[in-house]
Formats: C-alpha cells, structure tokens, sequence
C-alpha cells in the first residue's frame, strides 16, 4: 500500500481519504482546522455545509439528484453519511448539519489507515502523489503557491457565472444564429499567419451564437430591470471591487443607461435576418454542449436573487418561457481553469503526482465537491494498483463531473451538474417530454454504471 497525502479535509478531501484508505492505502489528512477557519466556517468539524443544508434535488430527473444515486450505489462515505443524517425536506435531501459533520469527522479520526494532522499547509507538499482538497477559500499561502504552479492566469479568485437555459424553451422564431461579423470570422481565420486552428474557426463560424435583439423600447426597460431587481448581499469576506473583465450584468447597468450597449449587449456586426437592419442592442447565447440542449447568455454573470433572475431574463425577446438549468452568481471562489490545468485522472500537468479535488479543481456544489474528491481518489487508486485510467461512462452524471473540467471555455467558469454534461439521447428517445427525457438520461446512466463499477473500481 502507499502513502497518499491529501489536504483539506472538507466535502472532497473527506470523501477521497475515505476511498483510498477503504482501498488498502495509507493516507495523511492534513486540515488546518482547528488552528484556523476560513473566513466561512463556523464550526471544527470537517465536512462543514457552510452556507445550506441541503444537497439539492431527490428526483433522478434531476441531473443532481442522478449524480447522489451514482454515489450512493459506488459506495460514498459522504452519501452514505447524508443519507444517515437527513432531515425532511419535501423533494430534496437536507442534512443535519452538526450530525452529519460530527459522524465525518469521527469516521476520519477513527479509521485505522486515515491519520489526521492539524496545520496550515502554505505550500505544495513535498510528498507524492497528493491532492489538494482547499475548496473555495483556499488559504491564501497555498492559493499563491497553486497559481505559481499552474501560472497566475489560470487560478482565479471569484468566480462569475452566467445563466444556462435550455434550447427548447427559447422562442426561436424571435432569435436568430449568427457570430458577429457574420461569416468573415471564420474566414479570416484561415487567413495564413494567423494562429487560430481550424477547430476554433468553426467553432467561432457563423452559426456559433444565437441573438435576441432589443429595440430601444425593450432595452430601456430592460436596464431600469436589471437596476431595481433585489440582488444577493455579498459575504463580508467578499471584496466588491469586481474585475473589470467579469462585471456582474446589473454593476454595468448601474454605470449607465448605455454601458450595457457598449459592452455585452452590443449590436456591431450583426443583422437581424427579419429586419435586414442591425438591431438597437443584442444578448449572445452560446451553446453549452456539443448538440446544443443548452445556452450560456454571454457576459450576464449576475448577483441577482434567482427569483429576480428568472423575472428579469424572462423580459428579453425569445426567453420570455426561458427554463433556467443553472441560475448565474458571482462569488469568491478559488478554482483553476481545469481544461487547461489538468491532465487525465485530475493531474496538474505543471506538477506530475500533484492532483486537485473539489471545488478547487473547477466544480461548483457540495455534491459536485464529494463527487470530485471521489472520482479523483479512485482514478488514483487505479493508477497505485497499476492498472490503466478508466473513468467513470460519459453518460454518467459521475462522468458528467469529468466532462465539465475538460470542457475548453473562454473564461472558464465551475458549474453545478447540469444534463449538459452528459450527452442527449438519440433516436425516438430524443422526442420525449422534458421529464421523461431526463429519467430516460438517468436510466442510461444508472445502467451504464454498473460494469464500471463491477470492473473499474
Ligand atoms: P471545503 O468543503 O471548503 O473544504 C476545504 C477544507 O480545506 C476546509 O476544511 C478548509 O479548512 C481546509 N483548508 C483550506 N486551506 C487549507 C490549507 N492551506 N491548509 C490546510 N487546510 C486548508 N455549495 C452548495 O452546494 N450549497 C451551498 O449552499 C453552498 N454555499 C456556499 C457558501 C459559501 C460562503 C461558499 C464559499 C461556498 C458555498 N458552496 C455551496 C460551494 C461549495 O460547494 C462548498 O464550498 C463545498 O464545501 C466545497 O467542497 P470542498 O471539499 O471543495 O471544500
């Protein structure tokens, strides 16, 4: 068996030690709590749910609660602990904080292959292989040593995430595809002596966004909207001076009536094929996924209250029945841009032996967290054994996980689980109803996991 030296013992860091230590390995949980707490924490127990206590959808056709069953059936510690602490709560698995803290904390004490040390890690440890588990607001010295690592461009500090919709609520007979510039960005992309490879200008042809124009009228409105609407109060350990390149929609808002048309919601370079004239101002959709269930309303990263969200969104042409799949935030978050910063099995590519778990690595969510932790652990404890790399199916919600943090974007951004991370069904199955499309998903996958979990783990 082997040494394995993991930091941070939250969702993530918890979850991995339980896996690997289950698996016949030695482990070091290396937790700077109690010394120290992050500005959010307000108990000693690991595993703390800082903020709810709940962790999301029960239903399979949610891609969340799909996502707690994979866990559940390979064998989770967190799950299993959840499942042991639940409180009622209608339609979705709430915990018992202090229960559920306190029965993780104990289970990682006691373990006889699990030795927890209590310090402040400041920098990447020496040891190999070892996961860093820090979470969201990872201590500052590790966080500076991590961006060192991996380069500063590729850790950031706040996350600012846009809204997903899905395709099928847009009204597409108000909205029209169309990249600016229209087809003379792909050409100019072929130019000779130009860096951008072919994938890219197809990917930035002339089909790659979708517009709802705004005319004056509709604009105005929707601006005195985005101003009024109730936001979400930042935490105190929040700094407020947001990146200038990452403005929530609603701060561009409040600089002018016009800033939103000068930034984000510009027209330039596209024509309304049902006018033949330029739009007053646009908002760009991007797709999420390969087939296009779901769009990304470009640059609308928001602090908005979802209810608000919801209402103000819905005041834009073509989303009038929009069905959210992720509703947007900014928050102060530590992650990488995992595309670019992992390699398979969740490796930093900069530093061999060294792997991210968690929301650090790039997702969003306490499950998402314990997923990471677990899907990072056990494609460690493949490569200890000696075995090659298998991943969980990309059908999976598990696989789902994996996808995300490999999916390029331009300013990447974490995600809580969505269907997007998983492909869509074909044939007939595709021409389902919403919901029974989703527990058609959720059926494949829970099929599809078995002989993973039979021969892989
Ligand atoms: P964590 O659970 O944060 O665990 C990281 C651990 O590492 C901590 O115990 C910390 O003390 C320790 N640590 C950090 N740095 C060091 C260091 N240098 N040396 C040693 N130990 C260190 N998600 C939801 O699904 N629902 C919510 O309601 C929700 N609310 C949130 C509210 C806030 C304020 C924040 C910041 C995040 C919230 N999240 C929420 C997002 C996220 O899912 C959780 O933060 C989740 O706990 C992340 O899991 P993790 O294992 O990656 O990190």
């Amino acid at each position: 068996s082997h040494d394995v030296t993991i930091v941070g013992a939250g969702l993530a860091g918890c979850e991995a030690a339980f896996q690997l230590a289950e698996r016949g390995h030695h482990v070091r949980l290396l937790e700077m709590k109690p010394a120290r707490r992050t500005p959010a924490q307000t108990s000693d127990f690991f595993a703390e749910l800082v903020c709810s206590n709940s962790l999301r959808g029960a239903a399979l056709a949610n891609a969340v609660g799909l996502l707690k069953e994979e866990l559940r059936r390979v064998g989770s510690l967190v799950m299993r602990v959840a499942d042991r602490t639940a409180v009622p709560a209608g339609g979705a698995l709430a915990v018992d904080r202090e229960r559920f803290g306190a029965e993780i904390t104990t289970t990682m004490r006691e373990h006889p292959r699990i030795t927890v040390e209590t310090r402040e890690v400041t920098e990447i440890p020496q040891e190999r292989p070892v996961i860093l588990a820090t979470g969201p607001l990872t201590a500052d010295a590790l966080a500076a040593a991590i961006a060192e690592a991996v380069g500063t461009k590729h850790l950031a500090y706040y996350d600012a995430i846009a809204p997903i919709l899905s395709a099928e609520s847009i009204n597409w007979s108000k909205v029209w595809k169309q990249s600016r510039w229209g087809k003379g960005t792909a050409e100019r992309a072929q130019e000779p002596g130009r860096k951008m490879m072919a994938e890219d200008a197809e990917e930035s042809g002339d089909e790659a966004y979708v517009n709802c124009p705004f005319d004056e009228e509709t604009y105005r409105a929707f601006v005195a909207a985005l101003v009024a609407a109730e936001k979400v109060a930042p935490r105190e350990f929040e700094d407020v001076r947001y990146f200038e390149g990452c403005l929530p929609c609603e701060v561009m808002a409040e600089r002018g009536e016009r800033t939103l048309a000068y930034g984000p919601m510009k027209p330039v370079g596209l024509v309304d094929p049902r006018t033949g004239r330029r739009p007053y101002a646009v908002i760009q959709l991007r797709a999420e996924d390969a087939a296009a269930t779901a769009y990304n309303m470009v640059g609308f990263q928001t602090r908005m209250k979802y209810p608000e969200q919801l209402r103000v969104f819905r005041m834009v042409p073509g989303l009038e029945e929009a069905e959210f799949l992720r509703f947007g935030s900014v928050h102060r978050n530590t992650f990488v841009d995992a595309p670019k910063v992992l390699g398979p099995g969740m490796e930093m590519r900069a530093m061999p032996g060294v792997f991210l778990a968690g929301q650090v690595a790039g997702v969003e969510g306490y499950v998402e967290s314990a997923a990471a932790g677990f899907v990072c652990a056990v494609l460690l404890a493949q490569r200890l054994a000696g075995k090659p790399l298998v991943p969980p199916p990309k059908t999976t919600a598990l696989g789902g996980i994996l996808t995300h943090l490999g999916r390029e974007q331009p300013s990447y951004q974490p995600s809580n689980i969505t269907w997007a991370h998983v492909p869509p069904l074909e044939g007939t199955k595709s021409k389902l109803t919403k919901r029974a499309r989703y527990e058609a998903m959720a059926e494949r996958a829970l099929a599809d996991l078995d002989p993973w979990k039979n021969t892989a783990l």
